[in-house]
C-alpha cells in the first residue's frame, strides 16, 4: 500500500504536493519523494521517513515546475531503502512515474527487460513498469511524442505489466508538460481526480483533494488514461477496460474515513459494516454493557454496532499519537510495554463490565492477543471481540502486505478441508469462531459473515479475495510463489538489518 499525488497548474506545485502527501501519509511511512518538471529539467528529492521530516521548506521551495508527482511508500515489494523510494525517473524520453499497488509478474518483467539489456537500479516494482513504458514510447518515435504515441505505448505496457495499481506520469506530450494518470484494468487500487481553477490533481484518496481545496470530480476509471494540462479539459483515452473490482479492504481498513472512494464515503461504509456486524453478533444471543472500539479505524463501526445493539459506545483505549519505535521488544514484558506505549486503557470502562471490543480485522493475530491480555488485566466480567470484516483466510497479491498463507492467523482455526472458495458458510464460521475464541481466551469472537459482506459489496463488483479466495486477476502458481519469496526474503533481510 502506498499513496501518490500528481498535480498540474499554472504555478509551482511542489508545496501543495508536499502538503497533500501528509493527508495520505497513513498509506505509507517508510519513504517519500517529490519530483517536478520545469519544461527542461526534472528536479526532485526523495528520502527515508515521513513527509514532514524529509521535505523541509528550502527543499520544497527549491523545486520549481508547474507539474509534478509525490509519493509515500509502504513496501510490499522491495525494501525500505532510498533506492526503492518513488517517484522514478527515466532519462529517455524524460518521464517520471509513481504508483500505488503491486505488479504480480515482477520477476518476469525484470527478465524481459534484461533480455533487452535494460537493467534495474532498485527492487521497486514501478521501475520495470516505467522502463517498459519508456522503451515502448521510444520505439514508436524518438522525440516529439504525441498522445497517440503514449496511448499506444501504455496499451503494450498494460498488456505486459500485470497487477493492481493506480499510477501517474509526468512527461512532455504534444510539446507540452503533461500529467498522465491511469488505473489498472480492474480498478483494484483506488484513484481520484479533482480540479481547482486551472489546476488538476490526481491522488490515491480524495482527502488530498479536500485538504488542498480542490473540488472532487470523481474516480479515475479502470483501464483509462487521463491527459491533464493546466486550464484545459482532460483528454480521456481507453487503454484496456475490464470489469471493475475495487479492493474492499480499502473501505474496511486502509482509506481514511473522510475519503470518498468508488462513489461511497468510507465513513458511511464503516457505519454499515458496524450495523451488519451487530446483526451477526445478536444472532448468537449475546449480551453486553458497552461497546469499545480499538482506535482508530473501527470507531465508526463501533458507533453503529452500539446503536444497533442498544448499549453505549465508550472510549476504552487511548492512543498515544507521539509514540515512536521502542527498543525493548525482545521479551513478553517488552512487547506489552511497547503496546501500552501506543495504546493505554481506561480501567473504569472495563472493570466489572461485559464489554464488546470492535476491531477492523485480524491478520497475524499477535496484536489482538496482547490486547486481550491488557483488557483482562482491567477486571471485566466478560469480553467479546467482534471484527467488522470476515476472517482473512487468503493472501493478498495486489499490494497489501499479507502475501503468505503462513502469516494468516485465521488459517490455524479452519475446519478440515481448508479455506473454501467463497469464504466460510455461516455454520462453519460459527465453529471456526468458537475454536479461535477459546484459544484467544475470550467469551466470544464474531466476524462479519460472507453473506452480509456480499450484501454490502456485490461479488461481481469487488475484490475480496483475501476473504473469499476469488482473485479477479489470474495468477499462476509461479507468480504467487515469486511474490511470497520476495516478501520472505525482504523480511529476513530486514530482521538481519
Ligand atoms: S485480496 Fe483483499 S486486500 Fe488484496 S486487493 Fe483484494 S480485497 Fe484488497
Amino acid at each position: 500500500m502506498c499513496g501518490f499525488i500528481g498535480m498540474v497548474d499554472e504555478a509551482p506545485v511542489a508545496g501543495r504536493i508536499s502538503t497533500g502527501l501528509q493527508t495520505v501519509q497513513h498509506r505509507g511511512q517508510d519513504s517519500c519523494g517529490i519530483y517536478t518538471f520545469t519544461g527542461s529539467r526534472f528536479p526532485g528529492h526523495r528520502g527515508v521517513g515521513l513527509v514532514k521530516d524529509v521535505f523541509t521548506r528550502p527543499i520544497v521551495e527549491g523545486l520549481g515546475g508547474n507539474v509534478g508527482l509525490g509519493h509515500v511508500r509502504y513496501p510490499t515489494i522491495g525494501k525500505n531503502v532510498l533506492a526503492d523510494a518513488q517517484p522514478f525517473f527515466e532519462r529517455r524520453p524524460g518521464v517520471l512515474m509513481a504508483h500505488n499497488g503491486n505488479l504480480t509478474n515482477y520477476e518476469k518483467l525484470k527478465q524481459r527487460l534484461a533480455d533487452r539489456s535494460i537493467h534495474l537500479l532498485s527492487n521497486c516494482d514501478v521501475e520495470p513498469m516505467l522502463c517498459t513504458f519508456a522503451e515502448e514510447l521510444m520505439g514508436r518515435r524518438r522525440r516529439n511524442h504525441t498522445a497517440d504515441d503514449v496511448v499506444s505505448a501504455l496499451r503494450t505496457t498494460l498488456q505486459v505489466c500485470e497487477g493492481a495499481f493506480t499510477a501517474a506520469m509526468v512527461l512532455e506530450v504534444d510539446g507540452e508538460p503533461t500529467l498522465v494518470a491511469f488505473r489498472d484494468p480492474h480498478g483494484i487500487r483506488p484513484g481520484v481526480l479533482g480540479r481547482r481553477g486551472a489546476a488538476w490533481i490526481v491522488a490515491s484518496e480524495s482527502v488530498a483533494a479536500d485538504a488542498l481545496g480542490f473540488e472532487l470530480v470523481g474516480d479515475l476509471e479502470p483501464g483509462q488514461a487521463l491527459f491533464l494540462r493546466a486550464g484545459r479539459e482532460p483528454i480521456v483515452r481507453d487503454i484496456e477496460v475490464r470489469t471493475s473490482t475495487p479492493c474492499v479492504f480499502e473501505s474496511i481498513y486502509f482509506s481514511r474515513p473522510d475519503s470518498i472512494a468508488d462513489g461511497d464515503t468510507v465513513y458511511e461504509k464503516r457505519l454499515q459494516l458496524g450495523r451488519h456486524l451487530a446483526r451477526c453478533w445478536m444472532a448468537k444471543g449475546l449480551e453486553a454493557d458497552r461497546v469499545i472500539a480499538v482506535p482508530d479505524t473501527s470507531r465508526p463501526a463501533a458507533i453503529a454496532f452500539a446503536e444497533e445493539v442498544g448499549v453505549p459506545c465508550r472510549e476504552g483505549f487511548i492512543k498515544n499519537r507521539y509514540s515512536g519505535r521502542t527498543f525493548i521488544m525482545g521479551t513478553q514484558e517488552g512487547r506489552e510495554s511497547a503496546l501500552r506505549l501506543k495504546l493505554n486503557l481506561i480501567r473504569a470502562e472495563f472493570e466489572g463490565q461485559r464489554v464488546v471490543i470492535i476491531d477492523d480485522s485480524i491478520v497475524r493475530g499477535s496484536t489482538i492477543r496482547r490486547l486481550m491480555d491488557l483488557v483482562w488485566a482491567q477486571g471485566p466480567r466478560s469480553v467479546h471481540v467482534a471484527i467488522h470484516a470476515p476472517p482473512v483466510l487468503n493472501p493478498c497479491y495486489y499490494g497489501i502486505d499479507m502475501s503468505t498463507e503462513a502469516e494468516l492467523a485465521a488459517r490455524r482455526y479452519l475446519p478440515p478441508g481448508g479455506s473454501p472458495e467463497g469464504g466460510l458458510d455461516v455454520m462453519a464460521q460459527r465453529e471456526f469462531e468458537a475454536a479461535w475464541a477459546a484459544d484467544l481466551g475470550v467469551d466470544s469472537l464474531t466476524f462479519l459473515s460472507m453473506p452480509r459482506m456480499n450484501k454490502m459489496y456485490p461479488p461481481e463488483r469487488r475484490c475480496a479475495a483475501c476473504f473469499d479466495g476469488i482473485y479477479p486477476l489470474g495468477l499462476s502458481a509461479e507468480q504467487r510463489q515469486s511474490i511470497v519469496n520476495d516478501r520472505l526474503c525482504d523480511r529476513n533481510e530486514s530482521t538481519v538489518a
